[in-house]
């Protein structure tokens, strides 16, 4: 049952939208083959790969030795890949391009931008949002990476705090000196993204608020807050991530926290989530398998994708996010297409795809050798879950189908299961 509790709050998945998004963001069709490309001496493969970045292919700027040999064994003597590969990682205050380029150049072949999956990716199914008029949250390339999620319309809270100088008051330097005139010609907000954490946290959190409870109008404020509120749409609900600090750092689930804990406490009512996603939410998994397959069909691989193999380092995001996929592939096979869970209706688009195995390495967040500051303590009682509210603690959920050294012994495990070639 908290698998179900799981995948029913799987993000708040809202009914019926995979088919109608798929095809809004390209995802439709198949895609034009372009002659056979693999290993004469191989079969097509029946399995992908789905790569998680920090702790697995890099730490910092550098890559992990591991990963260069990983990848002689899974690129051919053309320099192409042997088997369809996904690089999906919660980073999102960077470009999906600029992060292609970055491992490009670590990993010594060229990775497309569609190759990778940042947090807020996902983000590019919700159409019925794009030409809304939207609040983003978060920092870097935030416009940028909201226009090539497919979002034509947004403001930045920095804008927002600019056209109601009234509104952001913590910081007695930034108060307005004189009494600003109340305008009442700014659009109404019509829903809110949460790309990743912002910079300044008591700013966006009071305007984010004002937003939900003027239903999207801060300047004229209202008597009772609408409920349900605007849809809001978040990415990366990492708690902690780990820097070079010997301590974790806040992630964005500790800016999500804050938020829902405001929310919660000013009106008595739940934050709601219109999508929640980055690992480990199925939607994630869900986009990352459609790139998968579509890779397969551009090689020309005609054999369907049968297996997914996630290799990770984090076992709360990668761990958890790939077995809570592998029950919702389960579960779909077993209970037809459709599924009515507490959160709606969702249904499954055509898919090959069985499993979905979790790999953990060693060359990042988990520790095979102590408890993991980021991670609750498996086997004891007291450990606190430092997931996210919508996600149920689940310990059978953590634990890897295996555990590797790095992502080379990943790569050659996968192989030698699959009968191929090392
Ligand atoms: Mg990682």
């Amino acid at each position: 049952m908290a698998v179900l509790r799981s995948l029913a709050a799987v993000g708040a998945v809202p009914g019926l939208w995979w088919g109608a998004a798929r095809a809004a963001a390209g995802l439709r069709g198949r895609c034009p083959r372009r002659g056979y490309a693999a290993d004469s001496a191989q079969s097509a493969p029946t399995f992908g790969f789905l790569l998680d970045i920090d702790g697995v292919l890099v730490r910092g700027h550098r890559v992990i030795p591991a990963a260069l040999e990983a990848f002689r064994r899974l690129v051919n003597s053309h320099g192409q890949l042997r088997v369809p590969v996904v690089f999906v990682t919660n980073a999102g205050n960077i470009l999906q391009q600029s992060k292609a380029q970055e491992l490009s150049a670590l990993l010594g072949f060229k990775v497309e931008p569609d190759q990778v999956i940042l947090s807020h990716s996902p983000m590019k199914l919700f159409s019925q949002y794009h030409n809304k008029r939207m609040l983003v949250s978060g920092q870097g390339p935030l416009v940028e990476n909201a226009r090539v999620l497919g979002f034509e319309n947004v403001v930045t809270v920095d804008e927002l705090r600019m056209a109601f100088p009234v509104l952001d008051m913590v910081d007695l330097q930034r108060r307005p000196k004189t009494t600003p005139l109340l305008r009442n010609d700014f659009p109404a907000i019509e829903g809110v993204l949460l790309l990743g954490e912002p910079i300044r946290w008591e700013t966006s959190l009071q305007l984010i608020m004002d937003v939900l409870l003027s239903n999207g109008n801060p300047g004229t404020g209202l008597a009772t807050a609408p409920y349900p509120h605007l849809p809001v749409l978040a990415s990366n609900m990492d708690l902690l991530w780990m820097a070079e600090a010997r301590m974790p750092r806040f992630g964005h689930g500790t800016f999500l926290l804050c938020l829902e804990t405001i929310y919660r406490k000013m009106t008595g009512k739940e934050l709601r989530y219109e999508g929640l996603m980055g690992k480990p939410s199925v939607l994630t998994y869900q986009y990352a398998e459609d790139l998968i397959r579509q890779q397969a069909e551009r090689r020309g691989w005609v054999a369907p994708i049968r297996k997914l193999y996630a290799i990770g380092d984090n076992p709360m995001s990668d761990v958890y996010g790939a077995n809570l996929f592998h029950k919702y592939l389960q579960m779909v096979k077993h209970d037809g297409a459709e599924k009515q869970g507490a959160g709606g209706l969702w249904r499954q688009r055509p898919s090959a795809t069985q499993s979905c195995a979790s790999i953990l390495v060693c060359t990042g967040v988990y520790n095979p050798k102590g408890p993991e500051p980021t991670q609750p303590v498996q086997g004891a009682e007291e450990a606190p879950f430092h997931g996210h509210r919508d996600f149920s603690f689940s310990p059978g959920l953590m634990e890897a189908s295996h555990i590797v050294n790095d992502v080379n012994e990943a790569v050659q495990l996968v192989f030698h299961k699959e009968g191929w070639i090392l």
